[in-house]
């Protein structure tokens, strides 16, 4: 199915401006740096990079403002953090609009990605009463010890187009409260939505009394963000995006002994067994693999479907990919919007011809869509392809709406095949069987950040951390105790006695 007609470039270009107008960023034009849509593949406006002269700027003052901001007390640095989730709910849906411009997310999707970060904020105003360190029994009369966290510094948030907003809130709403101050090199592909975060930001932090440079936005390409790389005044490099950025990250920041958190490629799978709910499978699994036009860290890319269930579940999935409506993302009936840019859909073609040579038999879709109404754009359906074995292209992540099917017959076998992959980002088990739930999250289970049961691989709350392991690059993000690696801990041993008994009965003096 296609949905309604496209909007075309210049619709689209006044829908951002609006968007913007209300959030208050008046849009400077004129630059050589490109803001587009993948609605139309088009170009909206021209704005301008940073240049080595705006990176230096910009850590130098942040460097001057953490300063100031490591002493503030955490609970004022909640507050703001509070003002700033209120003007984020104020301005969801324009927000949402430039998500859906530059990022091309369903409405739906759009909104959702603004509330995981007003959620955020929640969770990070909370946690700004929270940053607990713990009391430690000392093994010496009249002493104590003491845990006892401390802000870390400038922390560089480096992002990927795929969530172009929410992974910036879950970074800077948890490390403002930790009392360090960011940087902020978004996606090159998505430049519109960061001028309107970083605005919120700075409105907020005027109107709490917060200094201006506990953020700092550097709009650019790749090689803004080397800078920051290399820079070893940033305590932290926070990176997502792919596991090829990450190779290159981690070991150049760690040649500074900096810090980096990475979150990067996933290949995520679910296992179906013969328990399984299938109604509630065929759902869960088609949100996972489509959603996002298969552009989410934890897209659902490998189904392993035991035997005796598999023709039912091929069949169900294939009926349920054919009445797909793919099309305008604006349009509330639109499920798959578009591919990020028409490279994506080389990328996606080449993996196609690569694992049919391979073997792989497509089962649904597969085929461009709206080729005619917008040639720049790369509107596609999801594809569900069947393998007989888990070839090196199943292996790799291809970033777009793939869906390997395998068969397996014991669940030994599937659990084998789920972590025979690179990556560790996300996982699920549809069963009805606690035995096989819980083998699968057991330590013989799953080997990812994330193991579900009965729901697909993606969607996750900011409750929890989030990340994976593997080339997923062991990071965690968000809820739980991910705080403290945006801060660093300090072990006071404090005598409260008149005499100096030295540990371990050493003896000296
Ligand atoms: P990408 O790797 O092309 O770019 C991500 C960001 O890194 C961009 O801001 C880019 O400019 C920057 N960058 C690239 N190379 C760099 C380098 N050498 N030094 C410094 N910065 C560099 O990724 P993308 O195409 O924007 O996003 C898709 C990828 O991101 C997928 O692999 C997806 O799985 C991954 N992703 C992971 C998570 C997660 O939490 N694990 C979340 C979202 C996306």
């Amino acid at each position: 199915m296609t949905s309604t007609a496209l909007p075309t470039t210049d619709d689209l270009r006044a829908r951002a401006r609006a968007a913007l107008g209300n959030i208050g960023v008046d849009v400077a034009e004129g630059g050589g740096f490109p803001a587009r849509t993948p609605l139309t593949g088009e170009h909206l406006f021209g704005l301008t990079a940073a240049t080595e002269a705006d990176t230096e700027d910009a850590v130098a003052a942040s460097c001057a403002a953490f300063v100031i901001w490591r002493t503030t007390p955490a609970p004022r640095r909640g507050e703001l953090v509070r003002r700033l989730g209120e003007l984020l709910r104020e301005h969801k849906g324009d927000l949402a609009d430039l998500v859906t411009i530059e990022a091309g997310k369903i409405r739906s999707e759009a909104l959702g990605e603004i509330q995981e970060m007003i959620d955020i904020c929640h969770f990070a105003v909370g946690l700004s009463r929270q940053l607990y360190g713990r009391t430690i029994a000392s093994e010496r009369p009249g002493h104590r010890l003491a845990e006892t966290w401390h802000p870390l510094g400038v922390v560089a948030v480096i992002s990927a187009f795929n969530f172009p907003a929410a992974v910036w809130s879950w970074n800077t709403a948890v490390a403002l409260v930790c009392g360090d101050t960011v940087i902020w090199k978004p996606s090159e592909l998505t430049p519109l939505i960061s001028l309107a975060c970083d605005h919120l930001l700075a409105r907020a932090a005027e109107e709490v009394g917060a200094p201006r440079d506990v953020h700092r936005l550097l709009l650019g390409d790749r090689a803004v963000g080397e800078r920051l790389v290399d820079d070893r005044r940033i305590a932290l490099v926070s990176a997502t995006g792919s596991t090829r950025m990450g190779r290159e990250v981690g070991p150049r920041v760690a040649a500074r002994f900096g810090r980096s958190l990475l979150e990067l490629g996933g290949n995520n799978a679910a296992i179906v067994t013969p328990s399984a709910d299938l109604d509630l499978a065929v759902q869960g699994i088609v949100f996972a693999a489509a959603g996002t036009a298969g552009q989410r860290c934890t897209t659902l890319r490998r189904l392993i479907v035991h035997r005796d269930i598999a023709d039912t579940l091929i069949e169900r999935l294939t009926a349920a990919y054919e009445r797909l409506p793919i099309g305008n993302p604006f349009d509330d009936t639109t499920l798959v919007g578009p591919l990020i840019s028409t490279t994506a859909l080389d990328t996606m073609h080449g993996a196609l011809a690569r694992v049919r040579a391979q073997g792989g038999k497509i089962l649904a879709g597969g085929n461009r869509r709206l080729a005619e109404a917008a040639p720049a754009a790369a509107y596609t359906e999801p594809v569900l392809v069947h393998v007989g074995e888990q070839t090196d292209v199943v292996r790799e992540e291809t970033f777009a709406p793939i869906l390997y099917v395998l068969a397996y017959d014991t669940l030994d076998e599937a659990i084998a095949l789920h972590n025979d992959v690179p990556q560790g980002l996300s996982s699920s088990i549809f069963t009805r069987d606690q035995r096989e739930a819980e083998v699968f999250l057991s330590a013989a289970g799953s080997d990812c950040g994330i193991a579900n049961v009965n729901i697909g691989t993606s969607g996750a709350e900011i409750g929890g951390a989030f990340g994976g392991e593997k080339d997923t690059g062991g990071g965690r993000e968000s809820g739980s105790d991910a705080w403290k690696s945006y801060m660093r801990s300090a072990t006071n041993t404090i005598n409260y006695s008149t005499g100096l008994p030295l540990a371990q009965g050493v003896s000296f003096l």
